[in-house]
């Protein structure tokens, strides 16, 4: 393919990258006591007789269990998984430190259960709990202190070895469908058939699904953020925005990049060289112990002084795992400290109403002497 960095087939395809994260997989504690550990000290922290787990990214990360449906249960001295008959086999397999209790109505086994085990004060996911469910766990447990709790997800910010090597292995394929996708950009083609095209590959390269909807934004929807691939017709000219993602055992991979059909203008190639400025700025920039605060503003102030400052109206970045959108981010709002092993997108952007958008979006891990990229598709710009 012209105009391509020639080694660029044998970096996407080197495996001695994914060969060391995997390596340092196996050598990763698999049991999850320490994740549990680690839920108990907020039952001490907190003053709890129990703590419940029924967001879904966080009852994974604590048990183990993939289901769709269930409530984890921590007791100071034991843990159950609360699910329905659907699950009963799958939580035991899965999560063998959580005894498994078979109920026919989780909320009402989830009372019956707590009145059982004597638990007074409860703690909950202020986050993910409903005021539906908050107000039917009321009636069902009268007698139960329901104690909010905020921020419960940040256990699953910093990423342990196993799980850095399945974001790693998510970005690795999404990044060899889109490459083989780049022939089919043409004027006349659809962004849908693109899109479907996309999700299509990965899953025939390995992936468990798209980690959502791609974008595929083409000429003026480009200068929306998050464009929807319509069933709009690329045309000759046409920047187009391209935002993907694998799912790889529960974990995200999540990516933009942005191409030309045909030859690209000046302003396009101006616009898109600006971009990349601010994106190697913060790359070289991100440290472990700054706040997500002065991250974001490592591209901010490289796209303010060129005088876009109001068309970059996102965050530089979010954390990315089992879930897709997780902490920590990276954003002018974001006081928290960034740790190590946390792994975060750097994705700035600049949109003009009218004209288009340029985002270039690649994944990291924080290392103590800083951020690590993933394998992604070619960051410079393509024309097609
Ligand atoms: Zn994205
Ligand atoms: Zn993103």
């Amino acid at each position: 393919m012209a105009g391509w960095p020639a080694d660029w087939w044998r970096r996407i395809g080197d495996v001695r990258y994914h060969e060391r994260c995997m390596s340092e997989a196996t050598a990763a504690v698999r049991s999850m006591t320490p994740r549990l550990e680690r839920v108990r000290a907020r039952l001490g922290e907190e003053r709890l007789d129990a703590l419940v787990l029924l967001n879904a990214e966080n009852r994974r990360y604590v048990t183990g269990f993939t289901g769709s449906a269930g409530i984890a249960v921590v007791l100071p001295e034991r843990s159950h998984l609360i699910v329905d008959f659907r699950y009963v086999e799958q939580a035991r397999e899965e999560a063998p430190e959580f005894s498994p209790v078979r109920v026919s109505n989780l909320l009402e086994g989830l009372a019956a259960f707590l009145r059982e085990a004597g638990a007074r004060r409860v703690g909950f996911e202020a986050e993910t709990v409903t005021v539906a469910q908050l107000r039917r766990l009321r009636e069902l447990a009268a007698d139960v202190e329901l104690v909010p709790l905020q921020g419960l997800d940040r256990m699953r910010w910093r990423k342990d070895p196993q799980e850095i090597a399945r974001i790693s292995r998510a970005a690795q394929i999404a990044a060899a469908a889109f490459v083989e996708i780049l022939p089919l950009v043409r004027p006349g083609v659809v962004e849908r058939d693109l899109a479907l095209e996309l999700e299509y590959r990965m899953r025939r390269l390995g992936a468990d699904g798209a980690a959502f909807d791609a974008i595929v934004a083409s000429g003026p929807r480009s200068a929306l953020p998050h464009g929807r691939a319509s069933g709009r017709a690329i045309g000759p000219g046409d920047l187009v925005t391209v935002d993907w993602g694998a799912v790889v055992q529960g974990y995200h991979s999540d990516s933009t990049r942005t191409l030309v059909v045909g030859r690209a203008s000046g302003e396009q190639r101006q616009l898109y060289r600006l971009v990349r400025e601010a994106q190697e700025a913060a790359l070289a920039g991100l440290r472990p112990g700054m706040t997500g605060k002065e991250a974001d503003a490592l591209a901010r102030q490289r796209i303010a002084a060129a005088g876009y400052g109001d068309h970059f109206g996102h965050g530089l970045g979010h954390g990315v795992g089992l879930a897709v959108h997780e902490g920590p981010t990276l954003s002018p709002r974001e006081e928290a400290v960034l740790e190590p092993e946390v792994v975060v997108t750097v994705e700035p952007g600049i949109y003009l109403p009218g004209w288009g958008g340029v985002r270039v979006e690649d994944l990291v891990v924080l290392r103590e002497g800083g951020a690590e990229v993933f394998p992604g598709a070619p960051q410079e710009l393509l024309e097609v």
